[in-house]
């Protein structure tokens, strides 16, 4: 066998070697290699240090006296740039040289050994041991290697638990993963939400500076916020940040951004900087002017002293567009760009998403104006359900992109949730470390390591799944509150299809752990099928079985804990109470229209059909030439009340939906059973800022202030015929553009008897 016998039938042929003042880094390595070589071979490797008699072939881990006498220089270093992270793997005669940077907080002599051992076959899909690949070999040789890399983006986080609760032992599983595949947490100040506090702690400025803190909606001055345009608290957060970087010579960022939500001083300087900017992504007025003036007022002093440092801040919720009015923005600014109002079903720059253009154009500025940027994102990218989120046909596409701009680095914020991102973040990991990685070889290289025999099946599976999300023409972002047309993307034909495969997967998958894996993804998919015929049962008006399916969706979850309780983990408790998507959420919606439609509040008298008229009304004709009437306003259109209107035609070719009035109307024949009962009709869900209904020609009801994400009711008694076909018309006037794809009714309407 050519190469470097290290191990031969399970008996050694090297030796470990470290410095004899080894650093923590170079031991753990050299254990790392140690206890890894033994899972694969059963033959345990010794440790020496490089002053002790070796004899045979050495692997020298980190950086010592012999690898300098053998002529290799590992990377070391580190200057505010903080672009020094790399490694190398080096052979040299008989020996091998494993080192890298090991300065600040960058991990080079462990990444090169976790490298090694993928060239050797061990991989590090998911956290813990579910996620481990290593395979068995008595003899393990090693082919001359002459490596020597570094990451294409200098900052790889995942913050994979986002706000979702983590147990210690995940915690520590992932930082683990994080070296075997070269990310890492960021070691640099971030701009936290409400982190501005930190220029100017109110428990030692608020009594006597109160000048400097911003006045909030009530006139009052808050101790959350600064006020922007006050000169005492630029000279405040100046001396802050000097005082910082002075004390701590490897500190190279401060970190600092207004608190979550819509930050704003009131007071009238601040106010007229503002210069009344209000645009799409925002839904509040620009800050950017007013925040960008402060910090590059900040930064411009901070430079004096401290030229090659930096100043980060994010580009979040009002601060998401470049100021228009700021001059010589300071180059020690760095901006964390967060667009949380932005379409995650699409690559970025997508031909047929109007969010995903925009992301890419103001992306373009903030990289054109030459700032560090570091990208703030989010996978799963939409809602809190659980199902599936297939993201790897748009990493293939924006990390490239990114790569190209100069993106500095990622903070991904996710949620714990293992079988919902599947392989997004390995793939991520892999591509921030190296941009140019073949991601079809990637998951063809996880499916044979992960399913073995089961491999294509898998590989048809996942990629018929990518291929779905490229191609849908629903778009969503992040939100907790409304509803995501699953049903829609997760087609009855696609979910068979990918039952099909699994099926397959499971005749193939021989054993263990091939079985397990298999079952895993089967788990996952009877959990998102459960959810779908959940929302199906739903659509139908039954909502005891869409019940009854929410419990099949829970079971699911449980089934998948046994295996490991990250992969699919239950709705933490206030993500369950704060968000109408989250199942349990969806559980609180079907209870009500249960209780209604024959239940403990009332008698189901009428489901009103699924199929209504539908009419846009963009010139507000509707209400003059009374449309709530039969046979006005012809022709009508028809229309689903069970899906937004955006997806059933009305939204243009890049997701621009319908904005502005629109009605809906249909018959329905009410038993003369319901003659002298108190009535109430129940609306499941209707997506609107305002709407009126009219019965049988009659207005009864206005509401502009209704949650678009619950179910109503609306008092009918007196208002219906019975024995006879009523008429039922709705005018709804939808939200403004912003970035809401939806609109109109979207959950079943039924008369029922309280
Ligand atoms: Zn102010
Ligand atoms: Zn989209």
């Amino acid at each position: 066998m050519a190469g470097l016998v290290i191990v031969n039938k399970s008996n050694p042929r090297a030796t470990i070697v470290v410095a004899s003042q080894a650093t923590s880094q170079a031991k753990e390595a050299a254990e790392i290699l140690q206890f890894y070589l033994e899972q694969m071979s059963g033959c345990k490797l010794p440790i020496c240090t490089e002053n002790e008699t070796i004899s045979g072939s050495r692997i020298l881990i980190g950086h010592s006296e012999t690898v300098k006498k053998l002529g290799v220089i590992p990377p070391s270093g580190i200057t505010t740039q903080m672009n020094e992270d790399g490694f190398l793997i080096k052979t040299v005669g008989n020996d091998l040289v494993i080192a890298g940077n090991e300065d600040w907080h960058y991990r080079g002599t462990v990444f090169g050994v976790y490298d090694l051992l993928e060239r050797l076959g061990c991989r590090w899909f998911f956290p813990g041991s579910y996620g481990e690949v290593v395979p068995k070999m008595d003899t393990i040789a090693i082919s001359p290697l002459d490596i020597k890399q570094g990451p294409s983006f200098r900052m790889r986080n995942i913050w994979y638990s986002g706000w979702m609760p983590v147990s210690n032992e995940d915690g520590a599983a992932l930082r683990k993963w994080y070296d075997c595949n070269k990310a890492q947490s960021l070691h640099i100040s971030l701009p936290g939400d409400g982190s501005i506090i930190r220029l100017a702690p109110p428990e030692q400025y608020f009594e006597e500076h109160r000048a400097i803190y911003a006045i909030d909606e009530n006139g009052e001055r808050s101790r959350e916020m600064l006020c922007l345009s006050e000169p005492e608290s630029i000279r405040i957060a100046v001396k802050t940040i000097t005082d910082a970087f002075r004390s701590d010579p490897t500190m190279f960022t401060f970190g600092f951004a207004p608190p979550d939500g819509r930050p704003m001083c009131h007071c009238e300087r601040c106010q007229e900087r503002l210069h009344g900017i209000t645009a799409k992504h925002l839904s509040s007025p620009s800050l950017s002017d007013t925040w960008f003036h402060f910090v590059n007022e900040v930064a411009k002093a901070v430079e004096k002293e401290f030229p090659d440092r930096w100043l980060m801040t994010n580009g979040y919720a009002n601060r998401v567009y470049l100021p228009e009015g700021v001059a010589d923005f300071s180059s020690n600014i760095g901006v964390q760009l967060a667009m949380l109002q932005s379409c995650t079903l699409h690559r970025i720059g997508h031909p047929r998403c109007w969010q995903r253009q925009d992301y890419d154009a103001i992306l373009k500025r903030w990289t054109d104006s030459n700032h560090p940027v570091i990208i703030y994102d989010y996978d799963p990218g939409v809602g809190v359900e659980n199902l599936p989120f297939p993201a790897l046909h748009n990493l293939k596409h924006d990390m490239r992109l990114f790569k190209q701009r100069g993106i500095w680095g990622f903070w991904t914020e996710g949620q714990n949730t293992w079988m919902r991102t599947h392989l997004n973040y390995y793939i991520r990991a892999k591509l921030m470390w190296n941009v140019d990685e073949d991601v079809d070889a990637l998951v063809r290289d996880y499916c044979e390591k992960f399913y073995g025999a089961a491999s294509d099946s898998i590989e048809r599976y996942i990629w018929s799944m990518e291929e779905a999300f490229e191609k849908t023409d629903v778009h969503a972002y992040w939100r907790g509150s409304d509803e995501i047309p699953w049903r829609l993307i997760f087609t009855d034909k696609l979910v068979e299809k990918l039952q099909g495969y699994l099926n397959q997967a499971a005749q193939l998958a021989d054993t263990e752990p091939y079985c397990l894996h298999v079952r895993m993804l089967q788990t996952a998919h009877e959990h998102m099928v459960a959810f779908l015929k959940m929302k199906a049962a739903a659509d139908e008006g039954s909502y005891r079985s869409a019940l009854s399916w929410a419990d099949k969706v829970k079971a699911a979850r449980d089934r998948a804990a046994e295996i490991d309780a990250a992969l699919l983990p239950n709705t933490p408790d206030w993500v369950a109470r704060s968000c109408a998507t989250s199942l349990e959420g969806q559980q609180e919606i079907y209870q009500y229209l249960a209780n209604r439609a024959g239940g403990e509040l009332g008698q189901l008298a009428v489901m009103l059909p699924e199929v209504w008229e539908f009419k846009t009304d963009p010139f507000d004709d509707g209400l003059i030439r009374q449309w709530y009437l039969p046979n006005r306003g012809e022709p009508w259109a028809k229309i689903k009340t069970t899906f937004y209107w955006e997806n059933q035609g009305y939204q243009d070719k890049v997701g621009h939906g319908y904005v502005g009035l629109a009605w809906y109307k249909t018959e329905f024949y009410a038993p003369k059973s319901v003659e002298n009962r108190p009535l109430k009709l129940t609306f499941g869900g209707v997506y609107h800022r305002e709407i009126w209904i009219w019965m049988n020609g009659l207005l009864i009801f206005h509401s502009g202030n209704e949650s678009s994400q619950r179910p109503f009711d609306v008092k009918v008694t007196g208002h219906i015929h019975p024995g006879q076909t009523n008429h039922i018309a709705l005018r709804i006037r939808s939200q403004e553009m912003s970035n809401r794809a939806q609109g109109g009714i979207y959950r079943r309407v039924f008369l029922f008897t309280p």
